[in-house]
């Protein structure tokens, strides 16, 4: 009998096939003694198996490039911290296995971790994926991760570790349903990245049988187990539409009667480019630099090593816009050498555009490496601050820039309500706006965006969220400015026409959704969306807002 259940759709398309779960068993050693002539081996044993996860982390980083590189290598970081590896050592020395001392050690900084806040959710998903690495290495047992597999299938699991998503083969794995994750947590990125179908935060997930058919829905967030010939006939007919209407989708992002909203896309380094220029992404919303300062936590890369990285990405958009963020540091990207070490609650700490101005020496380098880079060549380059909350901080920003004599539009991301609430007393600093949705949900609703339990309050959709996004970009229209989107909100379809319908003048998403944004855009007309906008701000619930705005746009 067909059951239907429902997460979040976080990543569209159509999977059908059985269920597989990630082999994410926690392994526990047991609780053996080792005589004291052993220490030194154990010790040895540790280290190497330590070095031989993080390697592997490191060259998986490699091969999937772009962000989830990024992610890989700061979990490499992790397996490799020297406070990690002296508490493994001390409890060898104290008579421990190395696996048994991993397991432990890594348990005590988990617990550290937890109790820190909730914020660390996401972190602590990474942090037992390091250590199932080491510990499985250390026991000659196969490597926890993606079941092996000659069948394509559907993955199902409690969350996924970038370690895995990032090497999902889209040719086995059909699709993929976590119980936890929410539309912005990393997870969602990296499958939309892959573009292979995902649903999140599907309560109990993990009790789906093993090798039972299931449907996935990556645009609606259902499930159907067990579907009926007819749902799968429905579902395959839709997807087959949907493709069609792809196929045809090319050019530049306009509604039906050409009102123009530029389709840019979000890319964490040069390795997404290739992916952006084939969606015919029209330039780029969202650089975000990160990639570049994860690799080393201590320092921040030479202004030679930012030349040649950012140079990259400019030179394969000749004459188009290219937006780069400056560093967002901080909370769940921490840098030893920016954020301070013992925040009680990291997400409300010095982070972003804040550590940025408490470091002028970090920003003046990265800002005069982007001047160097952008010389001679006839690309529009945007440079925008994140984090920022009032427009103190966004002069400050805006100084720094004039004072390495950047050639680019300067401008800021809204991502804290205050900055939306006092949105045309930022623009009088700066040239344009860009709505960071994934952290402005977060801090409109006070709802951490790595926390799969409260993902009802990070739908975008939420109006109270649209009701921000409206304040912005009519501010920006009132000063003659641009107001884009480049938080995750922008690549979901229905929502990117009631983004354009508030007076949105850009969206920014991964490369693999800007055919589907691309191709409902063109359905419809800007009266049409205004229409649509409306609608959805009248509504009191997300649910609400997302049914009204559907039955705007059908006439009803
Ligand atoms: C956002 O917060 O919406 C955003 C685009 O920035 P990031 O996802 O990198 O925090
Ligand atoms: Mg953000």
């Amino acid at each position: 009998m067909e059951t239907t259940l429902r997460g979040v759709g976080v990543s569209h398309g159509v999977a059908i096939g059985e269920v597989r779960h990630m082999g994410t068993a926690v392994l526990e050693p047991p609780a053996r003694k080792i005589a004291g002539e052993d220490t030194e081996r154990e010790q040895a044993r540790a280290r190497q198996a330590v070095e031989a996860v993080a390697a592997d982390l490191m060259a998986r980083g490699n091969l999937a490039g772009g962000e989830a590189q990024a992610v890989l290598e700061a979990q490499a970081l992790m397996a490799q911290d020297p406070e990690l590896m002296s508490d493994v050592e001390r409890r060898i020395a104290e008579g421990t296995t190395a696996e048994r001392s991993v397991y432990d050690a890594f348990a005590a900084y988990r617990e550290l971790l937890a109790n820190a806040g909730e914020y660390l959710a996401g972190r602590v998903a990474d942090l037992d994926d390091v250590r199932n690495r080491i510990v499985a290495r250390l026991l000659g047992v196969p490597m926890p991760g993606v079941p092996d597999s000659d069948e394509p299938f559907v993955l199902v699991a409690r969350d996924l570790a970038p370690a895995d998503t990032a090497l999902l083969d889209p040719a086995l794995v059909l699709g993929f349903v976590t119980e936890e994750g929410g539309p912005t947590s990393h997870t969602a990125i990296l499958a939309r990245a892959l573009g292979v179908p995902a649903v999140v935060a599907l309560a109990r997930a993990v009790e789906l049988t093993e090798g039972a058919e299931v449907a996935v829905d990556g645009s609606t967030g259902e499930i159907f187990v067990d579907p009926s010939a007819r749902t799968k006939e429905q579902l395959r007919a839709a997807e087959a539409e949907r493709a069609a209407v792809l196929a045809a989708s090319t050019g530049p992002g306009a509604t039906a009667d050409g009102h123009k909203v530029p389709l840019l896309a979000n890319i964490g380094g040069p390795a997404d480019v290739a992916a952006a220029l084939e969606a015919g992404a029209e330039g780029v919303g969202l650089f975000r630099t990160e990639f570049l300062f994860l690799d080393d936590s201590t320092s921040a890369p030479s202004e030679d090593k930012q030349v040649e990285a950012y140079r990259a990405v400019l030179e394969e958009f000749p004459e188009g816009r290219v937006v780069v963020r400056v560093l967002d540091a901080g909370a769940d990207k921490p840098l030893d050498f920016l954020t301070p070490a013992a925040e009680p609650n990291p997400a409300l700490g010095v982070r972003g555009v804040r550590s940025l101005l408490d470091h002028p020496e970090v920003l003046r380098t990265q800002l005069t490496a982007l001047a160097r880079a952008a010389e001679g060549l006839p690309v529009y380059l945007e440079v925008m601050a994140p984090m920022v909350a009032d427009r103190t901080e966004a002069r400050a920003f805006a100084d720094a820039c004039r004072e390495v004599g950047l050639p680019a539009k300067v401008g800021v991301m809204v991502e804290i309500p205050s900055a939306a609430l006092r949105a045309r007393s930022v623009l009088q600093e700066v040239e344009f706006l860009s709505l960071g949705t994934n952290d402005l949900a977060q801090y409109t609703f006070a709802a951490d965006r790595q926390v799969g339990a409260v993902s009802r309050l990070q739908d975008p959709w939420q109006p109270a969220l649209l009701d921000l996004v409206a304040l912005s970009a009519e501010a920006a229209k009132a000063e003659g400015k641009s107001c884009g989107v480049c938080g995750e909100a922008a690549s979901d379809p229905l929502l990117a026409c009631v983004l354009t319908g508030l007076g949105v003048t850009s969206l920014s998403m991964g490369a693999a959704s800007i055919p589907y944004v691309r191709a409902k855009l063109g359905r419809y007309t800007l009266a049409q969306c205004e229409r649509a906008a409306s609608a959805a701000r009248a509504a009191d619930t997300a649910e609400g807002a997302r049914e009204a705005a559907a039955a705007a746009l059908a006439g009803n």
